[in-house]
């Protein structure tokens, strides 16, 4: 498949829209058809016997895809410059299960953010401990306790920037620069910020793994991921993908490609309103933080803007006062919000949140913050005009306030 690297030097806009589309793969028509196929059918028994080149794009059997799965995965393996190749996972999840399971081995030490998706959380702490592999969470922010963290049997660190929930943007070419001197393999959720918000691999980082449910997909209609590297652990994640049959249908491939080509302008326009909304959003009494990286007073903006070629509509803000009925009014007054995991979609959504229980070596609140601080709500700010959603916040404080 495509190295990744681009020789007529496009834009990531126009890749987003050319990337994937092989003449072979779409025929005549814009779009890879969508193959329908668990079996290929060989012409005789001469060209049974050859047997077939375990090779990305040739058709063997339907677990290794067919040109609607092969067009995707090619087209994110073109927007991540550096990458040699990417994996596709039924979700997200299934795709940090699959990349820790690929690259560590019983004895192994992994680092893990303290701030990771609690799925994430889950699978380093919990299930990975059966197969003798221990996890140690760091909190991104302190250098000095991330370096000290490190010893002969790291094997592999897990990063997220921003952090899930509480948004920490961490210098991530530090920490994976470090890693790479410790001989561990940096893996990036980059989810947040896709390839077009963040380059990872340029950026240091060895495996960048994307839930595709989110802004790929962006329509909330499929769940999907997928992780992508260069030629050497592309060709490891590959081997372990075919181990555990891990594969997607060409109709969830075919809905991510369409979600795909209007990534660039999705994010563009919801970067813009959150910016709008988390900037309102900071001038309300009811608010005592706002968590925005692409907000010049939110804590991570310095590295924001010197890593990020890009932001998207998802942040989260803490609610003063500490009383949980005085949120769930708020969010149950909203109208334009649904409530709902997820997010990246054209729609906006709310979740309340207490990372407290997620956390092992981070405080929430944080250090310096009134203790009443601790009531987070996120949210997704989708396509809608930001000025209707900005009334819809205001309508809800005033029902929060008149109970
Ligand atoms: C949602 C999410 C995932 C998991 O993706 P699914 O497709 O829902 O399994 C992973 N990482 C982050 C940061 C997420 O928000």
């Amino acid at each position: 498949m495509s190295d990744g690297d681009d020789p007529k030097n496009l834009k990531p806009g126009t890749r987003v829209v050319e990337a994937g589309r092989r003449k072979e793969w779409t025929g005549s028509v814009v779009n890879p058809p969508v193959w329908r196929a668990s079996t290929h059918l060989y012409t005789d028994s001469k060209d049974l016997a050859k047997g077939r080149p375990n090779e990305d794009g040739h058709f063997y059997y339907g677990r290794r895809g067919a040109p609607t799965q092969w067009a995707l995965a090619e087209a994110l393996t073109e927007l991540e410059p550096g990458a040699a190749g990417t994996m596709l996972y039924p979700s997200g999840v299934a795709a940090i299960a699959n990349v820790l399971l690929a690259i560590l081995e019983p004895g192994d030490v992994l680092l893990v953010t303290d701030n990771a998706y609690e799925p994430t959380r889950n699978i380093a702490l919990g299930m990975l401990k059966q197969y003798g592999i221990e996890a140690r969470p760091f909190d991104p922010l302190d250098h000095a306790a991330y370096e000290a963290a490190f010893c002969d049997k790291t094997r592999a660190v897990m990063i997220e920037s921003p952090g899930s929930l509480t948004m920490e943007v961490c210098d991530v070419p530090f920490l994976a620069g470090l890693a790479r001197d410790k001989c561990a393999i940096s893996v990036l959720d980059n989810t947040w910020a896709t390839a077009l918000g963040f380059p990872a691999l340029e950026r240091g980082c060895d495996i960048s793994v994307m839930s595709l449910t989110k802004h790929v997909g962006g329509h909330s209609d499929l769940m999907m991921g997928s992780a992508t590297a260069g030629k050497e652990l592309y060709t490891k994640l590959r081997r372990a993908s075919q181990h555990m049959g891990q594969v997607v249908s060409p109709d969830d491939a075919s809905l991510a490609l369409r979600g795909l080509r209007t990534l660039s302008v999705r994010l563009e326009k919801s970067t813009a309103s959150a910016r709008e909304v988390a900037q309102w959003l900071s001038e309300q009494p009811e608010v005592s933080h706002v968590l925005c990286p692409m907000l010049p007073q939110s804590g991570g903006h310095d590295i924001w803007s010197r890593d990020f070629t890009g932001g998207c509509g998802l942040f989260s803000f803490v609610l003063k006062g500490g009383r949980p009925d005085d949120r769930a009014r708020f969010i149950d007054a909203l109208e334009l919000f649904g409530i709902g995991y997820s997010w990246g979609g054209f729609e906006s959504l709310v979740i309340p949140f207490d990372p407290g229980r997620a956390r092992s070596v981070t405080p929430w609140p944080p250090q310096g913050w009134n203790s009443d601080d601790r009531l987070g709500i996120r949210l997704s700010i989708g396509l809608e005009d930001p000025a209707d959603l900005i009334a819809d916040l205001g309508q809800a404080f005033a029902a929060m306030g008149s109970a």
